[in-house]
C-alpha cells in the first residue's frame, strides 16, 4: 500500500477534492468510483496529481496504508449506505471512513453507531464551498472519535481554506457522530438566511426607493467595504451590475422570480423545531423560497389590495442607510438564531460544540465566509457560555444602534407594502428578547382555561389551576 488517502466517488466533488488532497504535501491518494470509467479520465485528464487508481473495492483497500483513511463523496442517501457497507467489509478496525457528502445528521448518528459497533472509525464531514471549494480549499465540518481525528485532522488541514486574518486552516473537530454535519446544516440554513436579507434590502432599495439594479450594484459594493463585508454581499453586487446579453435589460430583471432550494434550509428548521429552537429568521428565509416558487397562489392573489402608490421618500441616501442598518441587525439576529441551535443540538446529543471555533472555520471557503465571524468568534472566546449572540457586548451595541434604522425600515415596508418577513421577524425576535413580560402570560391563562394546563405564577412556587367552568377558585396541583 502506498496511499495515506483515498476517495470514493469520482463526480466533480469527488474529483475535485481528490485533486485538491494530491496537490498537498505529504498525500498520496487512491481514487476509486463505481463505474471505473470516471476514475480512468480522472487519472488520465490529471497525471501531475500521482492517484494511485483502483477499479474494485479490495485494490482500493488494498492501496491504503493503515489506518486506512477513505473519503466518501457520493449521493446522499441510499448511494452512500452502499458505498459505506461495501467498505465496512473490506476494512479493518481501526480504519476510518469519512462521509463527506451533504448527509441528515441523523443518518450520520446511526451510521457511526453501526461502524463503531464494528470497530470502524466513522466521520461525518460537512464540506461547503461547492466545486470550487473542494479543488482549492473548502471549509471542512467533521464530526468523530476524537481518535480518528488524529489521522483526519492532518489531512483536512492540508486541503482547507485559510482564513485571511491569521492564515488558520478553516477546520475543527466539531464532535462526535453527527456533529460535524448538524453544523454544515445550520451553515446552510444561515446562509438561507442572509441571502432572503440581502434579497430583502434589493427589494427595499429597487421598489421602495427606485434605484436601478446597476445602482444597487454599487451601493452594495460600497456596503462591501464595511461591516457587511462578506462574499454573499460581495456576489450580490456582481450579479446586479450583470446586463442580460439577450435582451440588454438588467439580469436580475430576466430571471424567473421563483427559487429552488435542495432541502438543507429545511431540514435546519425541522430540527429547529423539534428542539424547540426559535429559528425565525432562517425560517422566514426557507418560507419565503417556498412562497415564491407557488405562481398559481401569486396569481391568485394579484388583485389583492395594497397601499396604492409608492412611498415618498425625503431623503434617499438616509433610507439607503437605514437598509444597510436593517441588513446589518437582522443578519446578527440570524446567526445569533443559528448559534442557537447548534447549542440546543450539542445539549441534546452530547457534542461539546465549540461555537468561537465553528464561527472561524467559517471564515473562508464557505459560502457564509464574512469579516463579521471574526467577531463571532471573539465574543464566544469572550463568553464561551454565552446564551445568545445578540446579547454579547459587540452585537448588542451594533444592534442598538442600528435598532432605530431598523424599525423605520420594517415600518417603511409595511407602509409600502414591500414584503420584509427577514427583517421585521428578526425585529419582533429581538423585541421579545427584550420585553420585559411577554403575553404568554395569558396564553397559559388561556390553555388553562379550555385544557386545564395548568400555570405558575410569578409570586411563589407552584402548579396551579383555576376552576373556569365553576368558582374560579385556584388549587394548587403541583411543586
Ligand atoms: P453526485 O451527488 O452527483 O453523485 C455522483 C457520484 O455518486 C458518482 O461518483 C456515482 O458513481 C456515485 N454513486 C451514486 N450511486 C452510487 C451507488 N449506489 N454506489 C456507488 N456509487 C454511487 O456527485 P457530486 O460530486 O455532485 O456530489 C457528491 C456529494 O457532495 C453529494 O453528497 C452532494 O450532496 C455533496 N455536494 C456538496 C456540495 C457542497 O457545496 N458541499 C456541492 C455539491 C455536492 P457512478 O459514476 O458510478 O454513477
Amino acid at each position: 500500500p502506498s496511499a495515506n488517502v483515498g476517495v470514493v466517488g469520482l463526480a466533480v466533488m469527488g474529483a475535485n477534492l481528490a485533486r485538491n488532497l494530491a496537490s498537498r504535501e505529504g498525500n498520496r491518494v487512491a481514487v476509486y468510483n463505481r463505474s471505473p470509467e470516471r476514475t480512468r479520465t480522472l487519472v488520465s485528464a490529471h497525471p501531475e496529481a500521482g492517484f494511485v487508481a483502483t477499479e474494485s473495492v479490495a485494490d482500493f483497500a488494498a492501496a491504503l496504508t493503515r489506518p486506512r483513511t477513505a473519503i466518501i463523496m457520493v449521493q446522499a442517501g441510499k448511494a452512500t449506505d452502499a458505498v459505506i457497507s461495501e467498505l465496512a467489509d473490506a476494512f479493518e478496525p481501526g480504519d476510518i471512513i469519512i462521509d463527506g457528502g451533504n448527509a441528515q445528521y441523523t443518518d450520520t448518528i446511526r451510521r457511526e453507531l453501526e461502524l463503531r459497533q464494528r470497530g470502524l472509525h466513522f466521520v461525518g464531514a460537512g464540506i461547503s464551498g461547492g466545486e470550487e471549494g473542494a479543488l482549492n480549499g473548502p471549509s471542512i465540518m467533521p464530526g468523530g472519535s476524537a481518535e480518528s481525528y488524529e489521522t483526519v485532522g492532518p489531512i483536512f488541514r492540508s486541503i482547507a481554506a485559510r482564513a485571511e486574518e491569521d492564515g488558520e486552516p478553516c477546520v475543527t473537530h466539531v464532535g462526535t457522530d453527527g456533529a460535524g454535519h448538524f453544523v454544515k446544516m445550520v451553515h446552510n440554513g444561515i446562509e438561507y438566511a442572509d441571502m432572503q436579507l440581502i434579497a430583502e434590502a434589493f427589494d427595499l432599495l429597487r421598489r421602495g426607493a427606485g434605484f436601478e439594479p446597476a445602482e444597487i450594484a454599487e451601493i452594495f459594493a460600497e456596503w462591501n467595504t464595511g461591516e457587511l463585508e462578506s462574499y454573499l454581499i460581495e456576489i450580490t453586487a456582481e450579479v446586479l451590475r450583470q446586463v442580460d446579453a439577450r435582451t440588454g435589460r438588467p439580469f436580475v430583471d430576466v430571471v424567473l422570480d421563483q427559487a429552488g432550494q435542495k432541502g438543507t434550509g429545511t431540514w435546519t428548521v425541522q430540527a429547529a423545531l423539534s428542539l424547540g429552537t426559535p429559528i425565525s429568521g432562517i425560517a422566514e428565509a426557507v418560507f419565503a423560497r417556498g412562497l415564491s416558487s407557488h405562481p398559481e397562489q401569486r396569481l391568485a392573489g394579484a388583485h389583492l389590495e395594497g397601499p396604492g402608490s409608492p412611498i415618498a421618500l425625503e431623503d434617499r441616501d438616509a433610507f439607503v442607510e437605514d437598509v444597510r442598518q436593517a441588513l446589518y441587525a437582522s443578519k446578527i439576529i440570524a446567526y445569533s438564531q443559528g448559534f442557537d441551535v447548534i447549542r440546543t443540538a450539542a445539549s441534546q446529543y452530547g457534542w461539546h460544540i465549540d461555537s468561537g471555533a465553528v464561527a472561524k472555520i467559517w471564515r473562508a471557503g464557505c459560502i457564509i465566509r464574512a469579516r463579521f465571524l471574526g467577531r463571532i468568534a471573539e465574543a464566544y472566546q469572550a463568553d464561551p457560555s454565552l446564551v445568545s449572540l445578540v446579547t454579547a457586548p459587540f452585537f448588542s451595541e451594533a444592534a442598538g444602534r442600528a435598532q432605530q434604522a431598523w424599525r423605520r425600515v420594517v415600518s417603511t415596508a409595511a407602509l409600502s407594502g414591500v414584503p420584509a418577513p427577514g427583517f421585521s421577524s428578526s425585529l419582533a425576535y429581538y423585541d421579545a428578547l427584550r420585553a420585559p413580560r411577554l403575553p404568554a402570560s395569558l396564553i397559559q391563562a388561556q390553555r388553562d382555561f379550555f385544557g386545564a394546563h395548568t400555570y405558575r405564577r410569578i409570586d411563589g412556587p407552584g402548579v396551579f389551576h383555576t376552576e373556569w367552568s365553576g368558582d374560579r377558585s385556584e388549587t394548587q396541583t403541583g411543586e
